[in-house]
């Protein structure tokens, strides 16, 4: 068998699009231009480059998108100042706090201090809650996109036997809620889990957040079954040379040359999840943009 891939970037344009369309649609009829702040702390590279990211994809799809870039001398109580401000701006519907935070910040109190009705990244435990029992509520992005993709894959989750390698509040515990919410059957692998082999030969839906590189082989995987790879890991470049000059690759957590000869289905590293990720957002800042509005958002899935 040789499997699908599923083209995470192509999807993540559409929905950019749906989203950027349903925006349009909220501020000509309601007046509400939905509105993302971003903030980041500090100077680390790699949250420079997300947040440049997460800026230009906001206003290309005609938000409102503010960023606010602060030193890393900046202290808790001014971060959860600037916090404070943001929650009491009408104008903004959508927080986020690039992570993560310089050490001398408590990373816990600043995503507490967000109004769980603005927490766009859905890792408030006001939102982990919702997500748990069901209720409306701003769900983490990542996960958020990685179902979007399940569904796009598989017309039908219901009854399918899913498993997730990974616990983790912002991946593994959410796509969990999200697994069941849709009817699997969901099992929560972790690194204290036995045989996890054997328990990968068992899903009918694999769902990698293990931060592994290349962990789970092409037998790990039952014949057929759709695989939806989260990891993100960067490892030395596969031609030695370039390895010793220090290039690098990215990668999953799966074995996508092994796999791909077994799922039926299967989302590359990179351009699989990856870019819902900043779609998931955009989405999210549409919705709470609504819902603070009282209007019902659009469907966006696709
Ligand atoms: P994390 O380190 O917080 O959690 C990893 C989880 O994997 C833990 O629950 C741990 O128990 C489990 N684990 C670790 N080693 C294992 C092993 N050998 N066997 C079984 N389970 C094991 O990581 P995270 O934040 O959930 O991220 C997971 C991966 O997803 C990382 O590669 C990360 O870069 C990637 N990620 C991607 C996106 C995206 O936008 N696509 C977003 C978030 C995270």
């Amino acid at each position: 068998m040789r499997a699908r891939l599923i083209d995470g970037k192509a999807f993540a344009a559409g929905l950019v699009e749906r989203v950027a369309a349903a925006a349009a649609r909220l501020e000509a009829a309601h007046g509400i231009k939905p509105g993302l702040a971003v903030v980041i702390v500090g100077e680390d590279p790699a949250s420079q480059i997300y947040v440049r990211n997460k800026g230009e994809t906001t206003a290309r799809a005609g938000m409102r998108s503010d960023t606010h870039r602060l030193a890393e001398t900046t202290t808790q109580a001014e971060l959860l100042a600037l916090i404070a401000q943001l929650n009491a701006d009408a104008g903004i519907h959508g927080i986020l706090v690039q992570l993560p935070l310089p050490i001398h910040i408590d990373s816990a109190a600043v995503l507490g201090a967000i109004d769980p009705d603005k927490d766009v990244d859905g890792f408030h435990v006001v939102n982990a809650g919702r997500l748990a029992v069901g209720l409306p509520g701003l769900v983490p992005c990542t996960p958020l996109g990685s179902v979007m993709l399940l569904k796009e894959a598989l017309s039908e989750l219901s009854g399918l036997n899913a498993v997730i390698v990974g616990r983790s509040n912002i991946v593994g515990k959410p796509m969990a809620q999200l697994l069941l919410a849709e009817n699997c059957t969901v099992t929560v692998a972790h690194s204290r889990s036995r045989d996890l082999p054997a328990l990968c030969r068992a899903a009918d839906i694999l769902v990698a957040a293990a931060g592994r590189p290349e962990m789970i082989r092409g037998d790990w995987i039952k014949p057929g079954a759709t695989v939806i790879d989260v990891g993100i890991n960067r490892v030395p470049s596969a031609d030695p040379v370039k390895a010793a000059e220090g290039k690098t690759r990215v990668v999953g957590d799966v074995a996508l040359a092994e796999a791909v000869e077994m799922a039926g289905a299967i989302t590359p590293v990179p351009g699989g999840v990856g870019p819902m990720t900043i779609a998931c957002l955009l989405a999210n800042t549409y919705t709470a943009a609504c819902r603070a509005a009282g209007v019902e958002p659009e469907t966006l899935a696709g």
